[in-house]
């Protein structure tokens, strides 16, 4: 909960109980969550949650650096908790989004000079076939 309650004041973000269970449940599911994973997995707890709120609560928690909006997949959004630059992997086999361990090639967007811009996200999107569906498929 500590974590939680801090990452959301580092960010500027209001922790209102909502918020908090969302973010909550990001830190807690690396898996890259949609808007319709995370409403499914909280609404039982919080009844009275929208679907409207839960979009507009990660629509802050990234416009506030609390969290990144992924667009690798193109029919769904996708949510991280994981705010440090790193790579993902989308497979086109079964959809799973995975993390790819940094490189020295991925930097930081403080590290980037582009000429007065000013960067505020990167994205490193790969797709391809991820190594549970490759095996799979030989066996
Ligand atoms: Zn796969
Ligand atoms: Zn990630």
């Amino acid at each position: 909960m500590e974590v939680v309650l801090e990452r959301l004041q580092q960010h500027n973000i209001k922790p209102s109980m909502q918020r908090i269970a969302i973010m909550k449940y990001l830190m807690d599911h690396r898996t890259h969550p949609t808007v319709d994973e995370i409403y499914t997995a909280l609404s039982p707890t919080i009844p009275t949650l929208s679907k409207t709120t839960v979009y507009n609560t990660l629509k802050i928690l990234s416009e506030q650096g609390a969290a990144q909006t992924l667009t690798i997949d193109e029919r769904n959004t996708c949510y991280d908790a994981d705010i440090t630059p790193h790579a993902h992997f989308l497979c086109k086999h079964c959809g799973k989004i995975y993390d790819l361990s940094c490189d020295a090639s991925i930097k930081q967007t403080e590290e980037i000079d582009m000429d007065g811009y000013e960067v505020q996200e990167i994205h490193y999107y790969y797709k391809g076939i991820c190594k549970q569906c490759k095996e799979k498929k030989r066996s």
